[in-house]
């Protein structure tokens, strides 16, 4: 389990002061209200929610966001079809390999992450897939308080504009462009048919009252261009709201913390060690390999733990997951708690897919901006979004072959 005995211990020391004493003048400082690392699905909400929020007293959130990636301002990513270009370029792809997997003929897997604004909400296939309700009630079972359906649903809503308007499921004034994919090619129909031929049910959508069955899949597209997170929730805020800077090629090394306290981050860009303070919160959205790394280069945590950890609960392919998951506090596998906050260590917080409790019965794109819409409240402290309970189709026997 991570904990703070194992923080580096920086308490009664003023880091500022620190900095100068040991790197002398050229220290590069810089000062914000929040730092938030990574600029991927979950990063990007995070982002725009604190530098757009309207505070009681008029004044407005200082954010840095550090993004180790570059622009994500290329045809490559904006065009859907050209979706395998960057999944290998060292660009913008962070390449993983996975170890080789002893219960595979020790193959070693390939694990794309994006490394670029829009992280690898930038990368990926674009599929919008929320998952089935029922894990949503699963994960608050699990010790993920506050994370049922019912609490999620308000939050996907929130995210979302769907091209066919709002309805009980569906959102129709969020920052994230869904569309109905267009059925041009026979073959489409000619699938659908097949199923339904074969048996299977029908569903008008799989995000909506019944995720089974044979239909149309939504997709993160608008007009034709890939909607990414950063297309969604960065660049129509970035000309407004001066008080959000984003620092890309800026690949955050440590967190600094000061007794059990995070109080900024170290960071290198273009080979020059940064560093950023933050006067209130620290928040992590480096995904599910790195926000656990960076936790352990920052001295929380146990290396050897995590591995067990990575090993029992993260998915290969490309929806790795649950790395620093979140639970209640007397689980001892819990890296957070249900408000995202990391166990042991004040003003730090992970948001992204690291905090899984379980893995999803979809693709985690739609769901990680989802737990940033929800999670940038609470950081911000204001009440979450009413419940909202709508039916849910319940096949009469789930265990039988429908
Ligand atoms: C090839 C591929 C296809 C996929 N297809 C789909 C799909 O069709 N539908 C779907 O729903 N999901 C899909 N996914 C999964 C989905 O895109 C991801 O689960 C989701 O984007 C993860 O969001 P995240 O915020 O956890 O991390 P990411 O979006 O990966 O964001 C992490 C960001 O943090 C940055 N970062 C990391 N470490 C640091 C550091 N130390 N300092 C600074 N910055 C850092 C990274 O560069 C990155 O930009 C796919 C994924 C891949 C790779």
């Amino acid at each position: 389990m991570y904990s703070a005995k194992k923080c580096i211990d920086l308490s009664n020391s003023n880091i500022q002061q620190m900095i100068k004493r040991f790197i002398g003048k050229s220290a590069n400082i810089s000062e914000h209200d929040y730092i938030v690392v990574g600029s991927g699905s979950a990063g990007s909400v995070i982002a725009n929610r604190l530098a757009t929020f309207n505070s009681p007293d008029k004044s407005s959130n200082q954010v840095l966001l550090l993004e180790a990636g570059p622009s994500d301002d290329t045809w490559k990513i904006k065009m859907p079809a050209a979706l395998m270009y960057c999944l290998k370029d060292k660009k913008y792809s962070w390449c993983y390999e996975t170890t080789p997997q002893p219960r595979a003929n020790n193959r070693v897997f390939f694990w794309p992450r994006g490394k670029v604004m829009g992280g690898s909400s930038s990368l990926n296939a674009m599929v919008y897939v929320r998952g089935h309700p029922y894990d949503y009630d699963r994960w608050e079972q699990e010790g993920a308080k506050g994370w049922s359906y019912a609490d999620c649903l308000p939050y996907f809503k929130k995210a979302q504009t769907h091209q066919l308007g709002g309805d009980d499921y569906r959102g129709d004034s969020g920052p994230l462009y869904v569309s109905r994919g267009k059925w041009n090619n026979p073959l489409y129909h000619a699938f659908v048919d097949a199923g339904l031929q074969a048996g299977y049910q029908h569903t008008e959508d799989c995000n909506g009252f019944k995720q089974e069955g044979f239909g149309h899949f939504d997709m993160t597209i608008k007009n034709g261009v890939r909607c990414n997170a950063s297309m969604a929730y960065i660049h129509p805020i970035l000309s407004k709201y001066k008080n959000l800077k984003i620092s890309t090629n800026s690949m955050a090394t440590k967190v600094i913390v000061e007794g059990s306290k995070a109080v900024g981050v170290e960071y290198k860009q273009n080979d020059a060690t940064k560093y950023a303070r933050a006067r209130k919160e620290v928040i992590l959205c480096g995904g599910s390999i790195n926000s656990p790394q960076l936790l352990l280069l920052s001295g929380i945590g146990n290396a050897d733990e995590l591995r067990n950890f990575v090993r029992s609960t993260s998915e290969t392919a490309y929806h790795p997951c649950g790395t620093a998951k979140m639970g209640s506090e007397n689980d001892k596998s819990a890296v957070v708690d249900s408000k995202c906050r990391v166990l042991g260590i004040d003003k730090l917080r992970v948001v992204d897919a690291s905090i899984m409790p379980s893995i999803l019965s979809g693709n985690l794109n739609a769901p990680v901006i989802m737990m940033a819409e929800k999670a940038a409240d609470m950081i911000l402290g204001v009440p979450p979004l009413p419940k909202l309970h709508v039916p849910v189709w319940k096949p009469s026997d789930p265990t039988k072959q429908r």
